[in-house]
C-alpha cells in the first residue's frame, strides 16, 4: 500500500471510531496510527480532534526512533517533548506527535499489525475506572466479543502516560504473546481507555465497536443480577471453531 492510501485509510478509520454513537472520544481525546513501512508511520498530532480527521491531523514519524525511545534512558517531560518533535520525518511540520507515539510505534512493530486505534470510550472506562475493573473483564460474555476482540484483553494497571506506559504495554503484550502464541487484539488501560490493534483499519474499527458493545452488555448484565461468563472451555471452543475463524477472516 502506498503512503497516500495508508493515510486515506487512517483518516477513514479515525472518523469512523469518532462517531457519536460509539461515544469513544470527544474533543482531542484518543489517537490513531498506521504503519507506512518498517521505517515510518503516521500518528495523530497532539491536540487534534479525531472527529475532524484530515490529512493535516497526522504527522509522519520515524518508527525506529520511537522504538529507540522505549529502549533509551528515562526522560524529563521537556526531553520527551523535544524527542517527539525529533521523530518527525518533515522537520517543518509544526505538529507535535502524540505523547503516546511510543506505544503506537511499538504496537506497529509487531508482526502483521498495521493500524492502531486508541480511544477513551465512556462504556469501557466505566469498567477501567471501577474498583473491580480487572475482575469484571476476567472472561468473555458472547461469541462476537471473542471473534473480534480475541481470547482475552491485555490489562494495564495505571502508570504515567508516555514512556512509562509504552514500556509497560510492551512488557504486558510480551506476556500475552508468550501465553497465547499470538498478538492481542485489545488492551484495556486502568483509568484511561482502550487500544485496538489490527492488521487493517477495518479490524481496528470492529474491535473498538465490539469492545464498546461488550462493555455496555456487562453493565446491563450486572443490573440483572450479575454477569454470566463463558467458561474457559467455551471461550476456547469459539476461538478455534472453523466457522468463527472464517468470520474472523472476513474483516481482514
Ligand atoms: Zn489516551
Amino acid at each position: 500500500m502506498d503512503e497516500q492510501m495508508v493515510l486515506d485509510q487512517l483518516i477513514r478509520m479515525s472518523l469512523e471510531i469518532a462517531k457519536p454513537e460509539l461515544d469513544a472520544v470527544i474533543l482531542g481525546e484518543g489517537n490513531t496510527s498506521a504503519k507506512i513501512s518498517d521505517e515510518a508511520f503516521f500518528v495523530k498530532g497532539s491536540g487534534k480532534y479525531l472527529g475532524r480527521s484530515a490529512a493535516d491531523t497526522f504527522v509522519k514519524v520515524d518508527l525506529k526512533g520511537a522504538l529507540a525511545m522505549l529502549d533509551g534512558p528515562d526522560l524529563t517531560d521537556n526531553q520527551i517533548k523535544d524527542a517527539l518533535f525529533d521523530l518527525r520525518a518533515d522537520k517543518t511540520n509544526p505538529l507535535k506527535p502524540s505523547v503516546e507515539t511510543t506505544f503506537h510505534g511499538y504496537l506497529l512493530s509487531l508482526p502483521g499489525i498495521n493500524f492502531v486505534a486508541h480511544t477513551h470510550p465512556t462504556a469501557v472506562n466505566m469498567i477501567t475506572c471501577s474498583v473491580n475493573g480487572k475482575e469484571i473483564v476476567k472472561s468473555r460474555i458472547f461469541p462476537d466479543e471473542i471473534v473480534y476482540c480475541g481470547i482475552e484483553p491485555v490489562w494495564i494497571d495505571y502508570v504515567d502516560p508516555g514512556l512509562t506506559l509504552g514500556r509497560t504495554i510492551r512488557q504486558e503484550v510480551t506476556k500475552f504473546q508468550d501465553k497465547h502464541g499470538c498478538n492481542p487484539k485489545m488492551i484495556m488501560m486502568q483509568n484511561h481507555g482502550l487500544i485496538a490493534i489490527g492488521k487493517t483499519a477495518h479490524e481496528c474499527e470492529a474491535i473498538t465497536a465490539e469492545a464498546i458493545k461488550a462493555a455496555r452488555v456487562l453493565r446491563g448484565a450486572m443490573q440483572f443480577g450479575g454477569i454470566k461468563y463463558f467458561t474457559e472451555e467455551q471461550v476456547n471452543r469459539i476461538y478455534t471453531r472453523p466457522d468463527e475463524a472464517y468470520r474472523q477472516q472476513q474483516f481482514k
